[in-house]
This record gives structure tokens, C-alpha cells and sequence, in this order.
């Protein structure tokens, strides 16, 4: 599953620089599925939503650091753990259990992000 950032946090962005994937964005701050990924124009995820890669989408959190699920990959692929967890000192990077995938799937969207299939 996802990883995601709960109310707890202290806006400290220790876990910003370490997402493999630049799932990671500061409170309020717009969103793009082409940053830190190579993905352009319209794509359609593994998980049947259709996006502009390069369009800006509306910030998922306005007070606290926020991860969209959609780039999130748990850092399979890269990391042996979710390196935001792994900084976070507030342990405020959890398990999502709104956005549950398998290992599988997780591998599957991170070959996506990076046009590796
Ligand atoms: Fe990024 Fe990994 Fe945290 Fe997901 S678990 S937001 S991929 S650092």
C-alpha cells in the first residue's frame, strides 16, 4: 500500500529529498506526475485514472507535507523500506490503508513511472 503522511506531522520535509519518487510535496503546493518520474502527456495509471503528466494538480493537503498515492511505490524497486518513515521523527509516515496494493502491484506502478515495461 501506499504510504501516507498523517496530521502529526511537524513540517520539518526531512522526508521531502529522500522519496525516490517525488511523491512527496510541501503543504499547498501543486503536484505533477512528470516530476521525478519519466512519464509525459496523457497517461493512463495501472490503476485506470487518466492524467496530464505534465499538468499541475490541485495539492492533496494544505498544512502539512503530503504524499500522493499515486507515485508512491513504498520505495519498491529502490529501497528495502519506505525511506520517508525511515527519517520521518515523528513517525508520522504510515501505512495508507485507503490505497492497499500488493508487492506486485507496487513494482508494477513503479515500472510504470519509469517506462520500464
Ligand atoms: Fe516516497 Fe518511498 Fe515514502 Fe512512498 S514510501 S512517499 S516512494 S519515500
Amino acid at each position: 500500500m501506499a504510504i501516507i503522511i498523517t496530521d502529526e506531522c511537524i513540517n520539518c520535509g526531512a522526508c521531502e529529498s529522500e522519496c525516490p519518487n517525488n511523491a512527496i510535496y510541501e503543504p499547498s503546493e501543486n503536484w505533477k506526475l512528470s516530476e521525478g518520474t519519466y512519464l509525459t502527456g496523457v497517461v493512463v495509471l495501472p490503476n485506470g485514472k487518466k492524467l496530464k503528466a505534465e499538468e499541475d494538480q490541485e495539492p492533496v493537503e494544505d498544512d502539512y507535507f503530503y504524499i500522493v498515492s499515486d507515485k508512491c511505490t513504498e520505495c519498491k524497486g529502490f529501497f528495502n523500506e519506505p525511506q520517508c518513515a525511515a527519517v520521518c521523527p515523528v513517525d508520522c509516515c504510515v501505512p495508507d490503508e485507503n490505497h492497499i496494493e500488493s508487492e506486485e502491484e507496487l513494482l508494477t506502478k513503479k515500472r510504470f513511472l519509469y517506462n520500464e515495461d
